[in-house]
């Protein structure tokens, strides 16, 4: 694996970020694609630091997904439960919080 170069990464979500037309782009979904075709596009990039980006783009898109609840469900291999996010499964985060008795807390604080 290479040297992520970071700072170069997170400049190419902020032009692919920029680029984003928004009566195109429409809603989260387009804006996610459209910019995830754009840093795979980005010749600027290496393809760990395009790894890095689209990463970075999605954990933003899967937080929007759960937000809107929309989009495409996926079964989780854990829990079985049909989930929104892609890097990981809110039900079992939700589970995990409840387990250790963390859940109540979390819902006071937002
Ligand atoms: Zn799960």
């Amino acid at each position: 694996m290479s040297v992520i170069r970071k700072e170069l990464a997170h400049a190419a979500m902020s032009r692919s970020h920029a680029l984003i037309d928004y009566n195109i782009h429409n809603d989260i979904h387009k804006r996610h694609e459209f910019k995830k075709q754009t840093l795979l596009a980005d010749n600027s990039l290496t393809k760990d630091e395009k790894n890095y980006a689209i990463n970075w783009i999605t954990k933003g898109y899967d937080r929007n997904k759960i937000i809107e609840n929309s989009g495409t469900r996926r079964i989780c291999e854990n829990c079985n439960q049909k989930c929104l996010a892609t890097l990981y499964c809110e039900f079992c985060v939700r589970n995990y919080l409840k387990a250790i008795g963390h859940l109540e807390m979390l819902i006071l604080i937002i």
